[in-house]
């Protein structure tokens, strides 16, 4: 049988497991110590435990992380890991580092099955969804490369999360939400939910849940502000249309004047970046804590869209700041190693089958 993964257990199918094997149950929060706070790999290292019990656990169970199969550094910083799974599936995650926090970029499909039309990630189907070891893992091997263990109490290299890598994150609801609970526990790795955000393109019928039961902060791709445009961007929107979408964020559980739904924005030259949309915007959200997150668009090859010019993403996000609004414009970060938003995995994909082309493998065999 092949060895159980401790990585991405909650914390009852660990004492599940471990009952099963006859392991004691006060075991269990020892472990999670060790594997959680100290980032310990091998059962060796557990000196609280006796020798006989770690090789009685070492019988069973592995810590083990995805592999770093590339690992590449942009010149502003921020570094982009392909990881790679058992399967040998990869998906790739992005830690961006800032003057105050360090944040990575977590992915929780392997491709998605949504098919925003300006996101590289859309053009890829789905492969499969990530396991919450996969997503867990994910955390774990940007704090093996940082060093940072045990987990800190104060400034962290991986300080915040964002559920914006590849994949749509309601669309794998429960090991994504099993993932944040291990990563959100007191006596682990221990990382506030108000540092964590899941952006979610609108999956309407799971947003209440994802409040309740995890109670992370929420970010939503709005990217137009009519259901004709954004039924072209955002083709999910067919099915949930911006009306029952504001309203799912309307009442979002915990959402506050302290912890903001973030809208995010895609500028797209003349698609959805004028005045009169910047005002509609002001009109739907009207009532909902809310901050826009304004992202320029990340051409990729391929793409139809042209990113707004500067003047206008200014007076865009200058008349949603008049109306009292925080519209930050995000950076785009790691655009030399295609790690920025959108550009994920596609770029991975893209470079191997041009590597097999290279081999001489026909494409249709990659
Ligand atoms: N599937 C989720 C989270 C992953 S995408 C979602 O759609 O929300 C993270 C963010 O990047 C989303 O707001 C997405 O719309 C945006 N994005 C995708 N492609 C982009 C591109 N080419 N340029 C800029 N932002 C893009
Ligand atoms: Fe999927 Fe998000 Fe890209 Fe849309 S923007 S295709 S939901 S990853």
């Amino acid at each position: 049988m092949p060895l159980q993964n401790i990585i991405g257990l909650s914390r009852e199918e660990l004492i599940t497991h471990f009952q099963a094997h006859q392991i004691p149950k006060f075991r269990v929060q020892q472990v999670w110590n060790w594997v959680y706070h100290h980032g310990v790999t091998n059962f060796d290292r557990m000196l609280n435990i006796s020798a006989a019990m770690r090789q009685q656990l070492q019988e069973v169970f592995v810590i083990e992380r995805p592999q770093i199969a590339t690992s590449q550094v942009s010149n502003d910083g921020t570094q982009k890991w392909l990881l790679r799974f058992n399967d040998n599936q990869e998906a790739e995650t992005v830690h961006i580092p800032e003057v105050d926090r360090g944040t990575l970029c977590v992915s929780s499909q392997i491709g998605c099955t949504l098919t925003c039309k300006f996101c590289h990630t859309g053009t890829q189907t789905l492969v499969r969804n990530l396991t919450s070891a996969e997503i867990v893992g994910q955390m774990m091997v940007a704090r093996d490369v940082f060093g940072e263990w045990p987990s800190p109490v104060g400034n962290r290299h991986v300080s915040n999360i964002v559920m914006m890598g590849m994949g749509e994150p309601l669309y794998n609801y429960e090991n994504v939400k099993k993932a944040l609970l291990i990563i959100m526990d007191n006596e682990g790795i221990c990382l506030s939910r108000r540092r964590i955000t899941l952006s979610t393109s609108g999956v309407v019928p799971m947003m209440q849940r994802c409040g309740e039961e995890i109670g992370v902060n929420l970010a939503v791709s709005l990217h137009a502000v009519r259901n004709d445009v954004r039924d072209h961007l955002v083709p999910l929107n067919k099915k949930y249309p911006v009306e029952d979408l504001l309203d799912a964020c309307r009442h979002y559980p915990g959402a506050s004047n302290s912890r903001r739904i973030t809208f995010e924005y895609v500028m797209l030259k003349d698609v959805n970046d004028s005045n009169a949309d910047a005002k509609e915007l002001l009109r739907l959200i009207r009532g909902i804590p809310a901050k826009i997150n304004l992202i320029p668009f990340n051409p990729w090859p391929g793409s139809t869209f042209e990113c707004s010019s500067a003047m206008r993403i200014e007076e865009f996000a200058s008349i949603i700041q008049r109306a009292g609004y925080p519209s930050p414009v995000r950076t785009p970060r790691g655009q030399d190693i295609l790690a920025a938003c959108g550009q994920l995995k596609s770029a991975s994909e893209r470079q191997r089958k041009s590597k097999l082309v290279e081999a001489g493998t026909p494409m249709a065999a990659a």
